[in-house]
């Protein structure tokens, strides 16, 4: 069986082994297409339930549980995982209440083993570096594909180079990236500068580019639907909400969905909702012109790690979008604090980018776009020891035009029972 790359918009077909990251010709962006007549005898619900609880190497990742659906030509031999995944999915009836919603559950994504997403994207980036031979990888990155990125270079023996912001980069993620060893170079640009820098200068020194332009990335991001249909016993919920940043994974999910339809998986697709900041809304203003096209701007956000203008998956986002008659909310910084607040405030936790999905649940139950009675799944997407300073800097009440609805701040007290006895005689605030 062969997976071919194939350029989503002129179709022109590349094989696998082929260095490429977008069409030759007409630069469009390029998919992995299996060969779904030849999966569909041999993928099944229950061949998937039975790798549940795997000890065995590759099945023992949750992206690798799904390898016929990821990449399965691969040489188990030269797979890379931690393993990742196999994340949980959360029912949170309190928050349910909160977003006016009745069954929410939230997928935390955060879980993985560097922290975030990104992982089960680097799983299948990393892993496609060692079947092309490649000695060094690289990124440009907000931060959390650079900590991911990190950690499996160094677990595969390869080099890995990350580039960041000079600015705004959350202290976890910067952290993270140095300890694993990855060369950290500190560029005065944004984002967006950044990637076409790493582009460039990659394909001048044979470095492999592991952004999510990467098509072998998008591969391992699907399995976030596929584990959570699994989790939900294949029962396909109303929405599936997340956060937008570079599309990545908005697109990932899309193609997961349609394949799992097509492969008699699923019997029906959830329709997906993608959550921008304000500052940071490209897509939301392509979706308010129907489409027509995307606008970079400057973007600004505390959620870092969708601070970005020009989003490189936006083709295929859009595509998503038709697929799973999906839709395009924005919330502002303060509504991402305040929503990531609760969910720490439950005992999950995660970073402020995640904080859009919940924050946008609430906001399409109030316009109407997402019913009641309906089943919401939201994804977090980063653990919340990413970003410590916003955390402390928004129950401290430092964060500049934002106001913390109920901080969480430490309390002066001196070493003696009286004064704990009346620290402690104040009733405590309740969040939700
Ligand atoms: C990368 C990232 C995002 C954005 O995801 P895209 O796939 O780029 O849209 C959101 N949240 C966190 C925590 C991330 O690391
Ligand atoms: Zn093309």
């Amino acid at each position: 069986m062969t997976s071919i790359l194939q350029c989503m918009d002129c179709e022109r077909q590349y094989r696998t082994d082929t260095v490429i990251y977008t069409c030759d010709d007409c630069g469009g962006l390029l998919d992995v297409v299996h060969d779904l007549d030849a999966l569909r005898s041999l993928v099944s619900r229950e061949l998937f339930d039975s790798r549940l609880g795997s000890l065995d190497f590759p099945y023992n990742s949750g992206v690798w549980r799904y390898k016929e659906l990821v990449y399965p030509d691969a040489p188990d031999d030269l797979i890379v995982s931690r393993p990742e995944g196999s994340t949980n999915l959360y029912p949170v009836p309190r928050l349910a209440k909160w977003a006016g919603v009745g069954t929410l559950y939230l997928k935390h994504e955060g879980e993985n083993p560097t922290g975030s997403f990104k992982d089960r994207g680097m799983t299948g980036g990393v892993t496609q570096a060692r079947i092309l031979g490649k000695h060094s990888v690289a990124c440009a990155s907000t931060g959390n594909t650079s900590a991911s990125l990190a950690a499996y270079a160094a677990w595969a023996n390869l080099r890995g180079i990350v580039l960041f912001q000079n600015k705004q980069v959350a202290l976890g993620k910067l952290a993270q990236a140095i300890a694993y060893g990855a060369t950290c170079i500190r560029v005065n640009a944004d984002f967006d500068k950044n990637l076409a820098l790493v582009r460039e200068i990659s394909a001048e020194l044979d470095i492999y580019v592991l952004n999510s332009v990467n098509p072998f990335r998008l591969e391992g991001q699907k399995t976030i639907m596929i584990e959570m249909l699994q989790q939900l016993r294949w029962r396909v919920p109303d929405w599936v909400v997340c956060p937008g940043g570079n599309l990545g994974n908005s697109s990932a999910f899309g193609k997961a969905l349609r394949e799992l339809y097509d492969l008699g998986l699923i019997d029906r697709l959830p329709r997906l909702a993608i959550i921008q900041a304000e500052g940071a809304n490209p897509l939301y203003r392509a979706y308010q012109r129907g489409f027509d096209r995307l606008e970079p701007m400057h973007a600004e956000t505390i959620a870092t790690a969708i601070k970005i203008g020009s989003p490189v998956n936006y083709p295929k986002a859009v595509r998503a979008l038709r697929w799973t008659d999906g839709v395009v909310e924005q919330v502002s910084d303060q509504e991402i604090m305040e929503a990531k607040a609760l969910i720490d405030g439950v005992g999950i936790g995660c970073e402020p980018a995640s904080g859009c999905s919940l924050a946008g649940i609430r906001k399409l139950v109030e316009n109407g776009t997402i019913k009641p009675q309906e089943t919401v799944v939201g994804v977090l997407t980063g653990h919340v020891l990413k970003d410590p300073d916003a955390t402390i800097d928004y129950h401290a009440d430092r964060i500049p035009n934002l106001r913390a609805v109920c901080p969480n701040r430490p309390i002066e007290a001196e070493g003696t029972l009286d004064d704990l006895r009346r620290v402690l005689s104040t009733p405590i605030p309740t969040a939700t």
